[in-house]
């Protein structure tokens, strides 16, 4: 199945930063061998499902009991933790809190055989320098391809049907992403108005432009204040691919310096504007020019000479209702095409939720 990602990414691997995947067993090892320069991650969301599931087994009152709620907050805080040394320490102190008692143990066992033993893949400790634009869990594209799913409307009958039910959620897919494109372009929040943003407004997308004017209000207030900035963790640079707030400090123009009333407010110096390459090309707004994926099997009853095959489980599809074959290497050919012209992270997404349906159930995947 990874391989028929890869060879559908179509793409240069070089720019496949991260992979998050859950927790399923034997594709770690299929990871690096099919993308070896990408960065394996497990999804945040599923460990904390798996681990709430595991331990309330070995507690009195299951998933209600108290000593449940308190281990997955302290869990929750561990996987947050921004550096190695501090989630070192919290992990040593549930150690100790949890180690007296014989459930107490077995979930720190569960916790420590299961997931700490591969902590690199997960900590925000380690994973806040992986390249991932925030996408820690995998639980947004199982949303997407639930919906997908919803579309469906639980038929197993015809392909025709499936088509189209595909062909209806990917146009309206399309529809509200167009839509959103073009606000983003448009509407600008006033709070995005002003010189530091007016070469990159408009063509950067306003989430990252946000998450940067958190980052420049930490920094004016630091300079206000003079209140000195907690240590630089690098995640809004590595993680997120915008400056932080210790970069708007560098940025400072270097003639300021004393010569000021003894306040307590510091005037703040005006800072160069930000240009595109502050910030990563990911975040980009670039005019769209992919069309809505058409598929109209009703037209498109050609021989189809080459078989090409996904997966038994589609083989077997195919195998029962031949008489569909030449409809689904249209409608593939068809989404193929459209599906080239996608930006590499949407293909990830897509693909994401093509294999989800492909294995059944999102939430078991
Ligand atoms: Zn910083």
């Amino acid at each position: 199945m990874l391989e028929v990602l890869k060879n559908a990414l179509c793409i240069n691997l070089e720019r496949l930063k991260v992979i998050v995947t859950d927790n399923e067993d034997g594709l770690e090892n299929a990871i690096e061998d099919v993308f070896p320069n990408a960065k394996h991650q497990l999804c945040t969301w599923h460990i904390e499902k798996k681990i709430l599931a595991k331990i309330s087994e070995k507690f009195a009152g299951g998933t209600e009991s108290e000593s449940v709620q308190e281990l997955i907050k302290e869990w929750t805080a561990l996987v947050n933790c921004t550096n190695v040394e501090s989630s070192n320490r919290a992990w040593a102190a549930m150690q100790g809190k949890w180690n007296n008692t014989s459930a107490g143990m077995g979930a720190i066992k569960y916790i420590h055989d299961e997931y700490i033993v591969r902590k690199e893949k997960f900590l925000k400790a380690y994973t806040n320098h992986n390249l991932h634009f925030g996408n820690n869990a995998s639980s947004r594209v199982e949303g997407a391809h639930g919906a997908l799913k919803k579309y469906f409307g639980g038929s197993s009958g015809d392909l025709y049907i499936i088509f189209e039910a595909m062909e209806a959620h990917l146009k309206d897919q399309h529809i509200a992403a167009s839509k959103k494109l073009s606000d983003e372009c448009q509407k600008i929040p006033n709070l995005l108005q002003i010189p530091l943003f007016e070469d990159v407004v408009k063509k950067v997308s306003s989430y990252a432009l946000r998450k940067a004017h958190e980052q420049y209000l930490q920094f004016q207030r630091s300079y206000q204040f003079q209140q000195e900035l907690p240590a630089c963790t690098k995640y809004h640079n590595h993680a997120l691919g915008i400056p932080c707030a210790h970069d708007f400090f560098s940025r400072l123009p270097r003639v300021e310096q004393q010569a000021e009333e003894p306040t307590t407010k510091k005037r703040i110096p005006e800072l160069p504007a930000l240009k595109m390459t502050d910030f990563n090309p990911h975040w980009w707004l670039q005019v769209s020019t992919v069309r809505p994926i058409i598929v109209d099997p009703r037209q498109s009853n050609s021989n189809v000479e080459n078989t090409r095959t996904f997966t038994q489980q589609q083989e077997d599809i195919l195998a029962e209702v031949p008489r569909n074959q030449a409809i689904l290497e249209q409608g593939l050919a068809d989404i193929q095409t459209q599906f080239g012209h996608l930006p590499v992270h949407q293909k990830v997404a897509v693909l994401n939720q093509v294999m989800g349906i492909a294995s059944g159930d999102p939430s078991a995947s």
